[in-house]
């Protein structure tokens, strides 16, 4: 099978053939039509996350399977025996060997999933726009539904950092809650991006002047949790998924009483069937540009750029 393979860490994508992948015991293999590209793979290249190289990245899959048809796979492949997989978190896991990112994922023509419990058919949805649903639509969901029960008519929502997860969100938002929405982002562009998404409103960090009951910040920088934790409402809460590895003080005083702070880790498997039930029943989505396969070098160099507004989806079937 035709693969793009990470050989070292900080080294370019390679293209390779490689032996078709022979499945053993419960393991099934899938044909990849489409994988999308995350800046999680980005960290994988720069060894962020340790080193599982050489490794083929990818793990935003959307295959067909044999007799599951067209199927996206859920990529966070938890140990099966801790206290987090028995309660269905499986994103928590501590032994979880992620595909694409610890394991081989999905930037080739084939990939092997432990079993089928990881394949959630997709339906009639479209295999290359629904890619992206896999880690950044599903991230942006879970993160959004920690603060969904709590948000009513008069709730005011706040999404900081508009690039694709923040643009699911918005989504998402305006769908689950009856909250007002604004987004928060630097960079024009992204802010008018947000508001044919459905934000209410989209404003520059500096133009920020009320409180919110919930914040979901998808950079995740100092000056955004300082944002935050100044923003949010007592009471209220802040979800950081930005991997920007920023902080802020935390204790009595120094944040909103009863506000709460929390992480939001990718979804558990539950959620990745909810979101494509949900995804079936509306329109949400990102815009996806298509690349082929041989191009995932060029497709890591420009979400590295920046130049992304959506998400890129390699071509994997089509090439
Ligand atoms: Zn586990
Ligand atoms: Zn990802």
């Amino acid at each position: 099978m035709k693969a793009m393979i990470l050989p070292a860490v900080g080294a370019k994508l390679e293209a390779a053939e490689r032996p078709d992948p022979s499945p053993k015991g419960e393991e099934e293999v899938i044909d990849v039509i489409a994988c999308g590209v995350c800046h999680s793979d980005l960290h994988v290249v720069d060894g962020d996350y340790g080193d599982a190289t050489p490794i083929i990245l990818g793990h935003e899959i959307v295959g067909e399977h044999k007799t599951l048809g067209p199927v996206m796979v859920y990529a966070p492949w938890g140990c099966g025996d801790c206290p987090e997989c028995a309660k269905g978190q499986q994103q928590i896991c501590s032994n979880a060997k992620e595909a694409g990112l610890v394991v081989d994922g999905g930037y080739a023509e084939k990939v092997v999933v432990p079993n089928t419990s990881y394949l959630a058919p997709i339906g009639s949805l479209d295999p290359y726009s629904s890619a992206p649903l896999a880690c950044g639509g599903l991230t942006a969901y879970r993160a959004v539904s920690h603060g969904i029960p709590d948000l009513g008519k008069r709730s005011k929502a706040a999404v900081i950092g508009a690039g694709g997860l923040g643009q699911f969100a918005i989504q998402y938002l305006r769908h689950l809650s009856d909250a007002e929405v604004t987004v928060i982002d630097i960079d024009e562009n992204k802010r008018k991006e947000a508001l044919g998404r459905g934000a209410h409103a989209a404003v520059a960090p500096d133009e920020v002047d009320t409180k919110f009951d919930f914040i979901v910040d998808f950079v995740g920088a100092t000056p955004t949790l300082e944002l935050a934790s100044t923003r949010v409402t007592k009471g209220g809460c802040v979800v950081v998924v930005g991997l920007f590895g920023g902080s802020i003080p935390f204790g009595f005083g120094r944040v909103p009483h009863e506000a709460r702070f929390l992480s939001s880790v990718w979804g558990s498997p539950k959620q990745m069937v909810e979101l494509l039930d949900f995804a079936a029943k509306t329109d949400i989505s990102v815009p996806v540009e298509r690349m082929p396969l041989s191009q995932a070098q060029a497709a890591h160099d420009k979400l590295r750029s920046g130049a992304v507004s959506g998400r890129i989806v390699l071509d994997i079937a089509g090439e």
